[in-house]
């Protein structure tokens, strides 16, 4: 899974992008890797994993990761091809979601490209960009729906659906608040590869100052807030170059650090949980001697499936998941105690997966 990072100029998009790869970096036991120079690997942040570790003492940990790609270079046009415009949208149309990360702190020494400090216009600016580009799109689709339905009176939904949609985005609304209206719609809508119907969190990059002092009726991020409302959308505060600061620290005294300014977890944390959250993914655990693993997975994936992500052996000769929950395990203090207390459940082939299950696959070789 893939996340983009998207934002004008000098919002503090590579700072947050350096924060996230040096997190990587250190993340214990994670071979960090660099696929190209735009593009981090970060390990979801979950406590269970700290907490099996104390209980198995395996021989290494290994967390679930998410993809971050620093996509720099939107100015205003880009849709019209200025700038690197079309590489691009051509780098968003890649990623499953977008951190739009929204400059809402002041300081005279850094150039804002439109002069002022205004969250709602650098928003609108960027979404504007998308919403011209899915505009493009559409305008073809419509010409060729409007020929299909010369030959054929079935695609009379997809015509009238499409200029609905147009209509929707030229009043400068993105793509991802417009409501299909029928089962054939929804069809129709998944079937677009439409930038501004990409699901996105935006990332409100406050001053430290006002990020540790309390960020509530900070009249900036109260613009973000009000559009990602509108739109059903996520924000996360951070504060882009607090999180490049700690990065180099150790675990303890990060959060020794961030006890200190009042916060439990850092900013980059949430942001990462909430991506993980907003691309309907949950983490399915194993635990052994040898080692102990997150493993993703979207929400409904069933046992067998689950199992294929080991390994596809695993999916085929699948027999039965032996599952206990997270919370059951920790509660009876070992996995012998909890199946002497039946909470260790023998699942088939249609067990559907939860979040923070603790399993054993059984299968044929
Ligand atoms: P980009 O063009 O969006 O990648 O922006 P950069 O990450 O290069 O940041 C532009 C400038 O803003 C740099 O000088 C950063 O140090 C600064 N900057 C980034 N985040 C923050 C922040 O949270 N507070 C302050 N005061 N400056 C920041």
């Amino acid at each position: 899974m893939k996340l983009g990072i998207v934002g004008l100029p000098n919002v503090g998009k590579s700072t947050l992008f350096n924060a996230i790869t040096n997190a990587g970096a250190q993340a214990a036991n994670y071979p960090f890797c660099t696929i190209e120079p735009n593009v981090g690997v970060v390990a979801v942040p979950d406590e269970r994993l700290d907490k099996l570790a104390e209980m198995y003492d395996p021989d290494k940990v290994t967390p679930a990761t998410i993809e971050f790609v620093d996509i720099a270079g939107l100015v205003r046009g880009a849709a019209n091809g200025e700038g690197l415009g079309n590489k691009f949208l051509s780098h968003i149309r890649e990623v499953d979601a977008i951190i739009h990360v929204v400059r809402c702190f002041e300081d005279g020494e850094i150039v804002h490209v439109d002069g002022s400090i205004n969250p709602k216009r650098d928003i609108e600016t960027i979404n504007y960009e998308l919403i011209l580009s899915d505009i493009d799109i559409l305008d073809r689709r419509i010409d060729r729906a409007v020929k299909a339905l010369k030959g054929d009176k079935k695609y009379q939904t997809e015509v009238d659906m499409l200029q609905r949609l147009k209509a929707y985005l030229e009043t400068g609304a993105s793509a991802r608040g417009f409501e299909c209206e029928s089962d054939a719609e929804r069809e129709i809508f998944a079937d677009i590869p439409l930038l501004s119907a990409k699901p996105v969190i935006y990332a409100a990059n406050m001053s430290e100052a006002e990020f540790t002092e309390g960020i509530e009726g900070n009249p900036y991020l109260a613009q973000v807030q009000e559009i990602a409302a509108a739109e059903g959308a996520e924000v996360v505060p951070i504060c882009a170059r607090l999180e490049e600061e700690i990065t180099d620290m150790t675990k303890e005294e990060k959060l020794m650090f961030l006890e200190e300014l009042g916060l439990h977890e850092s900013g980059l944390d949430r942001l990462i949980k909430a991506s993980y959250a907003l691309l309907g993914l949950i983490s399915y655990l194993t635990a052994g001697k040898q080692e102990v693993r997150a493993w993703t997975i979207t929400k409904g994936t069933k046992a067998p499936q689950a199992a294929g992500k080991i390994h596809s052996d695993f999916e085929r000769g699948f027999i039965r998941a032996e599952v206990v929950s997270y919370d059951n395990l920790m509660a009876c203090g070992s996995m012998a105690a909890a199946k002497e207390k039946g909470l260790v459940g023998s699942e088939g082939k249609d067990y559907v997966m939860k979040d923070g299950d603790i399993v054993l696959f059984r299968f044929n070789v």
